[in-house]
């Protein structure tokens, strides 16, 4: 058996806590500054980058060179106004920074944030996502335009632009790595954390993503001058996500979930901080997707993979009853989340063609995408522009657990009610709403607030010719067969956390600064405690690693002095 990786860091100045997008980032901030980083893992090196390394690499930039390209006019005061839209900041105390985090972000996002990124060789393809389109109002939630960009490479992309530099360092013995340690506790001296406590986790050969074990064989205790707690949010620990549910809000806490993210993704970090006198604020925040459908073939467990719909399909409750405006899918995430769970039941359906499949359904994840993560354009043109549906997406259709696909309507709700975990589906009422839409197509016209929005989508040219299927009628065989999903509800991303001012250091309950402490990436609510508010743009959750894991680094470094 392998051991434990040794620290070869006697003294680090710094200690950054998790080795995912923002750890790296502060630690690339740290060492670019001179200073010695210890980066503290409970994985094992295989997981490099974390979570970012499995996402799509979505990045939010505002008015960017390819948004002009695509004809988009965007503009910073256009994004704030989304954004605060969006967020509804309505808390005077834990709202304070998060609304400063917010006014700063879509700053940097409309600035300085791209050409950080490509001066570290970071791309982005020239076709700009439009993503969560909003609720219909120009005040309320949603991306006015189209601003989600795609990494060239996608998430591993991401991760090896901070990675590849921190490895180069690691080699001159400037920065070092303790994986397989987990972190317990932090260790507070006159009001200022000064080190951490925890346990090395026996050797672990798990590939990247999977389960490892918790099994603990040593006890650890490190210190620093600077702490970096960069450890994630909650979204595979489905026991916090239920304590910390918005009943309110949402409706009560679905009773089936499936999995975003790897099991690491534990929240722990949360209660050790608040513990050791750190404020964790807006822990009822958080960010759940509708279309999640099981991976057929899983690497972490529960592995849900989300679909990122185009706006075509026809969405029906688990009970049959077509969802209403603005319920349509990418337009309002959590809004459709309430909508969904008011039925009682935690799943919907997507009715949909073979047309829509092909041209409409992106699946999140760098796994998922393997023409563009591994930058290959022959393939990707082949796969996006061609004929058929892409692989991945081809694969799901075959083997996924939530598909059925059939060539008649009679057909294909008896295969849904055999997949239902509510109630049976009736034939008639289904048909009944199908034909109600079919009937409106005809003129690109009408009164289907549906296929308005669609019309409306299909006028911007990067959707038009690559993402939305031409509008034609569900029942027409030329687009058959017909393909019913069923949706769960699956977990990610966390929007409160650890309280944090424009630097990234913690906060105390109090409102003073909580000194030696920092606190970076979704840990952090990204930034602040809770820089999205409620609801978020998309793309928004790396750039927030990149951001706080960067502020977090510059302010250590000058606070540590020369
Ligand atoms: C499939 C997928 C697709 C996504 N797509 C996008 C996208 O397109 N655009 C976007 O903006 N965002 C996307 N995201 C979200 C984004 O990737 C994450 O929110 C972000 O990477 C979180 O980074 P982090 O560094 O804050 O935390 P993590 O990546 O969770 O890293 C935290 C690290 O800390 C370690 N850790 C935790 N607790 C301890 C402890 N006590 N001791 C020691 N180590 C500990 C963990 O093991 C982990 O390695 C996606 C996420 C997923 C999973």
């Amino acid at each position: 058996m392998p051991r434990a990786e040794v620290l070869e860091i006697a003294e680090p100045e710094v200690i950054v806590v998790g080795a995912g997008l923002a750890g790296l980032v502060a630690a690339y901030e740290l060492v670019s500054a001179g200073r010695r980083v210890l980066i503290v893992e409970q994985e094992n090196r295989n997981n490099l980058g974390a979570q970012a390394y499995w996402s799509l690499g979505g990045l939010f930039f505002v008015d960017s060179p390819e948004q002009r390209l695509m004809g988009v006019k965007d503009s910073h005061e256009l994004a704030l106004q989304d954004w605060l839209g969006s967020a509804q900041f309505d808390r005077a105390r834990e709202d304070h920074w998060p609304r400063r985090w917010a006014d700063a972000y879509v700053r940097f996002a409309a600035g300085e944030k791209r050409a950080y990124l490509r001066r570290l060789g970071l791309r982005v393809l020239p076709l700009v996502g439009w993503a969560e389109r909003g609720d219909g109002s120009p005040s309320g939630h949603g991306n006015s335009v189209p601003r989600f960009h795609l990494t060239w490479g996608t998430g591993p992309e991401v991760v090896r632009v901070f990675a590849d530099p921190l490895l180069a360092r690691e080699r001159q013995g400037l920065v070092s790595f303790a994986f397989r340690h987990r972190v317990d506790e932090l260790i507070v001296e006159h009001g200022a954390a000064v080190g951490i406590r925890g346990v090395v986790l026996e050797p672990s050969e798990a590939k990247r993503g999977v389960a490892s074990s918790r099994e603990a064989v040593d006890r650890f205790e490190l210190r620093a001058p600077g702490i970096v707690a960069a450890t994630g949010g909650i979204g595979h620990n489905f026991e916090l996500i239920r304590r910390n549910w918005p009943v309110q809000r949402l409706g009560a806490a679905p009773a089936y979930m499936i999995a975003g993210v790897p099991a690491y993704v534990d929240g722990r970090m949360l209660g050790i901080a608040a513990q050791a006198g750190a404020s964790v604020i807006n822990a009822d925040r958080m960010w759940h997707y509708t279309e999640g459908i099981h991976n057929w073939d899983p690497i972490w467990p529960q592995h849900a993979i989300r679909i990122i719909p185009g706006p075509s399909s026809l969405w029906l409750d688990a009970s049959g009853q077509r969802m209403e405006a603005p319920n349509y899918p990418g337009f309002d995430t959590l809004r459709t989340l309430r909508r969904i769970l008011a039925t009682g039941y935690d799943y919907s359906w997507f009715i949909l063609t073979r047309s829509i499949i092909e041209r409409e359904f992106a699946l999140s994840g760098s796994e998922q995408n393997p023409d563009i993560t591994a930058k290959h354009i022959g393939q990707m043109l082949a796969s996006r522009i061609g004929a058929g549906a892409p692989g991945p997406v081809a694969a799901f259709e075959r083997h996924g657990a939530d598909f059925v696909v059939r060539s008649t309507l009679s057909a294909l709700v008896a295969g849904m009610n055999e997949l239902a975990r509510g109630p049976q589906l009736e034939l008639a009422q289904v048909e009944r709403q199908v034909l109600a839409r079919d009937n409106e197509i005809e003129n690109g016209y009408g009164k289907d607030a549906q296929l308005m929005a669609i019309a409306n989508a299909r006028r911007y040219r990067g959707e038009r010719f690559t993402r939305i299927a031409k509008p034609h009628r569900l029942l027409d065989p030329a687009h058959g067969p017909l393909i019913a999903v069923r949706l769960n509800v699956l977990t990610r991303k966390t929007l409160g956390g650890i309280e944090t001012n424009l630097d990234s250091q913690a906060m105390r309950p109090d409102g003073s600064p909580f000194a030696g402490l920092y606190a970076a990436g979704e840990v952090a609510g990204f930034g602040g405690g809770g820089v999205h508010g409620y609801n978020a743009l998309e793309g928004t959750f790396l750039g927030g690693c990149i951001f706080s894991g960067r502020a977090a680094g510059r302010a250590l470094a000058r606070e540590l002095g020369g």
